[in-house]
């Protein structure tokens, strides 16, 4: 690793994309692979980010994240190997953070040691709920017994910064069970902790059975997204964006760069980047990734580029800024359009009464309230004036 002065930086996505079974809720792109499968896709992986390493020349990698799928049903050789790659060829900052999704159900023997010896150093597990009827339904394919186990590995393996997911909007769940998940994990003192409504999408198991499902309604859903608030508030958790918690200074840094709007580059198969103004994406297709790789077609693997300019690159700025509680800076936001927020977006007086929207002197931010009907007021906002 190097020391640099000041440079552009840049954030890496390494989609890892292998589960043990797929969840009853998940449309993200993985599936069950053998140990074969795995090393022909690491490969691949590994040569992609050889070849776009001279793009990212004078930038500097301050964040990396393995996500999925489930990463760590790769073994620390194979984080080593990636890790390797990526210190060898991009100028990876001495205190990056390097961030792992965990699945509870892969905790092997030394899993833990060997990737905090490697370097990751933020551990971001999925734990979704600590009821085991809860998790059942889901389709995850581990108890909270497992959970723990694996979040007591971490803890012993060195990890001092850990992420748990939590979902809420599960069938059968009630606002007392959530809050029991909340309690149990508020126990544990993680450095993070993210809440999910859970969302029904097309193609998943769920979605086929979604007349069936018990899903609580819109009334328990929003009491359950209060509840969050205000314990984890209580617990002394920051609530910087609207699913996510943060104890000081444990903000995703990774997760950050999203949101303001800062580079990133995607690798593997539906990875997507930002990068110098443009916006693409791979193609969801493990096999389709590696042919291409192998071909050295890497162009063939940024797909749907679109330059984020103009009145979009303002609207993107706004919705994903406003996602944060840190709300918009309003002289940033004319320094960079060469307008104000009011001339593109209207007034913001009667929101501001209602007590949705704050302004702390030069800051424009959603109120708890606010962020929770958030949706409904960024498409006024973006509908405004057409
Ligand atoms: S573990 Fe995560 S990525 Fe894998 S199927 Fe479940 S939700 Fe999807």
């Amino acid at each position: 690793m190097i020391k640099v002065g000041k440079k552009a930086k840049l954030g890496l996505y390494l989609h890892i994309p292998f589960c043990v079974q797929k969840c009853c809720y998940c449309d993200f792109h993985s599936a069950k692979a053998d140990k074969g499968a795995r090393t022909a896709y690491m490969r691949a992986l590994c040569h992609h980010l050889k070849a776009a390493a001279p793009d990212a020349k004078g930038m500097t990698v301050d964040t990396v994240y393995f996500g999925g799928g489930t990463p760590t049903l790769l073994d620390a050789t194979d984080f080593k190997a990636i890790f390797d790659t990526v210190k060898g060829h991009f100028a990876l900052e001495e205190d990056a953070e390097i961030t792992a999704e965990c699945n509870p159900v892969t905790n092997a023997d030394g899993l833990m040691e060997g990737l905090h010896a490697t370097g990751v150093n933020r551990l971001s597990i999925g734990l979704q709920s600590a009821n085991d009827a809860e998790l059942r339904l889901l389709g995850r394919p581990h108890g909270f017994a497992e959970f723990l186990a694996t979040y007591e590995a971490a803890r012993r393996g060195g990890f001092d910064n850990v992420s748990v997911d939590l979902m809420f909007g599960i069938p059968d769940q009630t606002v007392e069970s959530f809050g029991k998940t909340l309690d149990t994990v508020i126990g544990l003192s993680p450095e993070h902790i993210s809440a999910y409504g859970l969302r029904i999408e097309e193609g998943t198991p769920f979605y086929g059975m979604r007349k069936s499902l018990a899903l609580p309604d819109e009334d328990a859903e929003s009491a359950m997204a209060e509840l969050a608030a205000e314990r984890l508030r209580k617990a002394g958790y920051e609530h910087y964006e609207i699913s996510n918690y943060a104890k000081a200074g444990r903000r995703s840094r990774h997760n950050m760069r999203y949101w303001l709007g800062d580079d990133y580059l995607g690798f593997g198969p539906a990875a997507h980047s930002y990068f110098r103004g443009t916006r693409f994406e791979t193609a969801p297709d493990t096999a389709a990734y590696i042919d291409t790789v192998e071909r050295g077609d890497f162009s063939a693997l940024r797909q749907n580029a679109v330059r984020i300019e103009g009145k979009e690159q303002m609207d993107e700025y706004v919705m994903l800024r406003m996602r944060l509680f840190d709300g918009i800076e309003l002289a940033d936001f004319e320094r960079r359009f060469g307008t104000t927020f009011e001339a593109q977006y209207g007034s913001v007086e009667a929101l501001q009464r209602g007590g949705f929207l704050t302004k702390d002197g030069d800051r424009l931010a959603f109120t708890e309230q606010g962020m929770r009907v958030s949706n409904a007021i960024l498409c006024d906002w973006l509908d405004f004036g057409h």
